[in-house]
């Protein structure tokens, strides 16, 4: 049976594979582009929150800057101190992150002070001459000082202007700096990073985190802010680095101007990858919906064709079972539609064609039965006539042989020579017709089975011998000279000793009948694994290709004017090729005309012998 199983595979897995290939690298694809996208839209962003919150911190210190300047600049009279009195008090009102403003003259004492925060506003005439602005403010320029802390907790500066002018006094503020810190609060809440400032030394100046601001932390060997530090072109950019905790980080960067500070934002990478990861989970989605898909379009599509093919088997399966009278109808679909068609047309027509065979089958037995038996009964009329006809026929023909040879040997008185003549030509006439009997009811016998073989073993060279003196002396008489040298044959060998005689003395015979005066014949033989080979060679007159393989049927002579007709039956050759056969052996023949002829045979042994 077809599998559906076996079918969903086949059209599941490539389309499996197929799908999860473009999914994943689709879905790659998406990931990275998600992941420049997001990491330059977050670097961006973060840029621009930076720069805001700079530029809101530079507005901030410009104008406590500006409003110190201005009030540097009013009446700077010693006389007129009322006057400065107004201006300084208002710079106060205006200025809420400036909570200390002072008036000190050209020797740093000061002369006239206000306070936001306390309600000492002496005009006590300290001698601030020690402080460092008195020493380094210089006229024109601003002076900041370094940060430092009040209460504890409040990020304070002191801002220096030089006024303009013959006395040059100075206008010093106390700035509280909590709006910095607000601001960076603010930016903190706001955004996914940590949002801090470090003065020109990489110290940090302000941080959500108030207590490392009071720690002066030294952040100069962070890798951010030594770039931060000494920015290769432009004063803002980002950079990749790491914060205290090891994260990796993208930093964004841009100076607050008077100061000569730096505020810098640490976004984690990880904030980037946040983002990417529903973008992963999408992808996810995405593939196993894919496979989904696969996975049904694949059982349709195994459904769709298992179907018809195991309609198609089963019209097979129909056909081998000779099941030929089914309508196959394997779908609705064009091909499968003339498939079905053709199936149709196939199965009619094997189913003519073996009816058909049958009937011819069953006349060609019945004919050849009848043959067979036909044959059976003349065969068995052949054999019956033949041993019939040889008893009736040899008890006469003795008869004439013998008196003939009584004649002949002249004891019932002289003969004329005519009569001896005529005596010889019946004698020989009689002895050929029972050699043909005698050979005739061999060949019955043996195509009716009934020669059987009295095998036993027997000294081969007296049995040649034997064959020898029966034919020496016609041999001698064409000075043929048959060489047989017995001393490399096996002594002794295993076979009916009478048929072999037979098939030697037939083989023999024929090599002196047809071997030309002066003429030679070679008995040879020897042993191998399969048995005894023998061979009788002769330099007579050969037999032509056409003849070579008729010789070995039954009344076959071939014709040649060497040889009397009469002398042959034309069943020597077929009776020693059937006693051969009989022991298992095989007769063969090589003949080349006008040089020889070598006639083989060989007779299977058993392993002892
Ligand atoms: P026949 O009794 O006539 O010899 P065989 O069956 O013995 O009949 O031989 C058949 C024919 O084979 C012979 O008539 C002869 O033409 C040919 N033949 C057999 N032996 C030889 C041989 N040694 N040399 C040449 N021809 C042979």
């Amino acid at each position: 049976m077809i599998k559906n199983k076996n079918l969903f595979w086949l059209y599941f897995s490539p389309l499996m594979y197929v799908m999860c290939g473009i999914v994943v690298v689709g879905g790659s694809l998406n990931l990275y582009f998600n992941y420049k996208d997001n990491s330059d839209a977050i670097s961006k962003i973060q840029l621009e929150k930076t720069k805001l919150a700079s530029s809101q911190i530079e507005v901030f210190l410009n104008t406590i800057e500006n409003s110190i300047i201005f009030a540097s600049l009013t009446n700077n009279d010693y006389e007129d101190l009322e006057q400065k009195k107004t201006t300084l008090l208002k710079t106060l009102r205006i200025t809420p992150a400036i909570t200390d403003i002072s008036f000190v003259d050209q020797y740093g004492i000061e002369q006239l002070s206000f306070s936001r925060t306390s309600l000492d506003n002496s005009n006590g005439h300290q001698d601030r001459s020690l402080e460092p602005f008195f020493k380094e403010a210089k006229l024109g320029q601003t002076w900041f000082s370094p940060l430092y802390f009040r209460k504890d907790t409040e990020p304070y500066l002191t801002i220096c202007v030089r006024t303009p002018g013959l006395n040059n006094a100075y206008i010093v503020a106390q700035v509280n700096l909590k709006f910095i810190i607000k601001s960076i609060t603010k930016m903190e809440n706001e955004s996914v990073g940590k949002p801090y400032i470090v003065d020109k030394n990489g110290v940090l100046v302000a941080s959500p985190e108030i207590s490392e601001v009071l720690m002066h932390k030294d952040l100069s060997h962070m890798r951010q802010v030594q770039a931060a530090l000494n920015p290769d072109d432009e004063n803002t950019f980002n950079i990749l680095g790491k914060n205290e905790a090891g994260e990796s980080i993208f930093t964004s960067f841009v100076k607050i101007n008077p100061l000569g500070w730096t505020l810098l934002l640490d976004t984690p990478q990880k904030e980037v990858y946040a983002s990417l990861y529903y973008s992963m989970i999408r992808g996810i989605i995405f593939i196993l919906l894919s496979l989904i898909a696969a996975f049904l379009l694949a059982q349709y599509l195994s459904k769709k064709m298992s179907t018809p093919l195991r309609l198609v088997q089963k019209a097979a399966h129909n056909i081998a079972q000779n099941k030929y009278n089914e309508i196959y109808d394997f779908g609705s679909v064009k091909e499968l539609k003339e498939l079905s068609i053709d199936f149709d047309q196939m199965s009619q027509k094997i189913n003519a064609t073996q009816s058909q065979l049958e009937t011819q089958v069953a006349v060609r037995t019945e004919e050849l039965l009848k043959k067979t038996f036909e044959l059976e009964v003349a065969n068995k009329l052949k054999s019956n006539f033949l041993a019939n006809m040889s008893h009736e026929l040899r008890t006469p023909l003795n008869a004439i042989i013998g008196f003939s040879d009584l004649l002949l040997e002249k004891i019932f008185g002289e003969l004329t020579n005519k009569q001896t003549e005529y005596l010889t030509d019946i004698r020989s006439s009689g002895k050929h017709l029972h050699s043909l009997i005698n050979d005739l009811l061999d060949v019955s016998k043996i195509e009716a089975g009934q020669m059987s073989l009295d095998l036993r073993s027997f000294k081969l060279d007296t049995a040649i011998n034997g064959c020898l003196t029966m034919i020496k002396d016609r041999a001698v008489l064409n000075q043929i000279n048959i060489i047989f040298d017995p001393t490399d044959f096996p002594s002794v060998i295993f076979a009916d000793e009478k048929r072999f005689k037979q098939i030697m003395l037939n083989l023999l015979s024929n090599a002196v009948k047809f071997t030309l005066p002066h003429g030679k014949i070679w008995i040879e033989c020897n042993r191998d694994e399969l048995g005894v080979n023998f061979s009788i060679k002769d330099t007579g007159i050969g037999i032509p290709d056409e003849n070579l393989k008729r010789i070995f049927e039954e009344f076959i002579q071939g014709n040649d004017f060497y040889t009397n007709k009469n002398e042959g039956t034309g069943l020597g050759l077929a009776i020693t090729k059937k006693l051969v056969e009989l022991h298992g052996g095989v007769l063969s023949v090589i003949s080349t005309v006008g040089f020889g002829s070598v006639f083989s045979f060989n007779l299977p042994q058993p392993p002892k012998i």
